[in-house]
């Protein structure tokens, strides 16, 4: 398929579409129209029509769009043929939550490796992971892991940051409170359990869906 450079705001709805398209594949599904996908993932086809477009699938009419072809391009443009092995620091409850959890089963991601400070838990595995000591995270060669993500307390969090780009990460997924300050070409994205918490809570208060039949 040709391929022209994807808005960023498309670029964030590729997951979402790859996943539920590999579910539609597995059940059997070929084809499928705009207005179906809109059904399934909660955005209106508009928006889904235009995202696709940038890749070069034209549905046609009366036909819609041939699954396996965008997910063959899903699988592509998301890396999904190659592994990305990610490094988790922080072996907390969120930390040891992750680890347990199977980025594998959807996609091709894994965690390799994690690293914490607590005696009792470095040299442990958590599933097929094993816990390495903080302090060897600045000589560790990890050149083939440039994703991280953060689970430690808010006041380790800048110092750790800084010791992984220090040793070649360029993607954070920061779970912390903290907002990192770090080189402008090092991709953060902040996760605050608590805040999207509170935010959904105050949503939900101030501002009641009226039943519109969706986003
Ligand atoms: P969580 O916030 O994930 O629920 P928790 O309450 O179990 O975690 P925290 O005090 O937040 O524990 O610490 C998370 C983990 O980070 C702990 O396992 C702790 O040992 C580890 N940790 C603390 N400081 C550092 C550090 N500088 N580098 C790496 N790991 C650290």
């Amino acid at each position: 398929m040709a391929q022209e450079k994807i808005p960023q705001a498309t670029a964030k709805r590729l997951p979402l579409y790859y996943r539920v398209l590999q579910h539609l594949s597995e059940s059997g599904k070929q084809r499928i129209s705009s207005s179906e996908l809109s059904e399934v993932v909660k955005i209106d086809s508009a928006t889904i029509r235009r995202d696709f477009s940038h890749f070069g699938a034209l549905g046609k009419k009366g036909y819609g769009y041939h699954v396996e072809r965008l997910l063959s391009f899903l699988r592509n443009t998301l890396n999904q043929d190659e592994l990305t092995k990610v490094m988790l620091i922080g072996v907390g409850n969120l930390g040891t939550a992750l680890l347990n959890y199977n980025f594998l089963k959807n996609n091709n991601i894994k965690i390799v490796k994690a690293y914490d400070t607590n005696a009792h838990k470095v040299g442990t595995m958590i599933g097929e992971t094993s816990i390495h000591h903080i302090d060897q995270l600045a000589t560790d060669d990890n050149h083939d892991i440039s994703v991280a993500i953060l689970t430690v307390p808010a006041e380790a969090a800048q110092s750790v940051a800084e010791t992984l780009v220090s040793g070649g990460v360029n993607g954070i997924l920061n779970f912390t409170p903290v907002r990192l300050s770090l080189p402008k070409d090092i991709r953060v994205h902040h996760i605050d359990l608590a805040v999207e918490l509170q935010t959904l809570v105050y949503f939900l208060n101030n501002f009641p869906l009226k039943n519109q039949g969706g986003e």
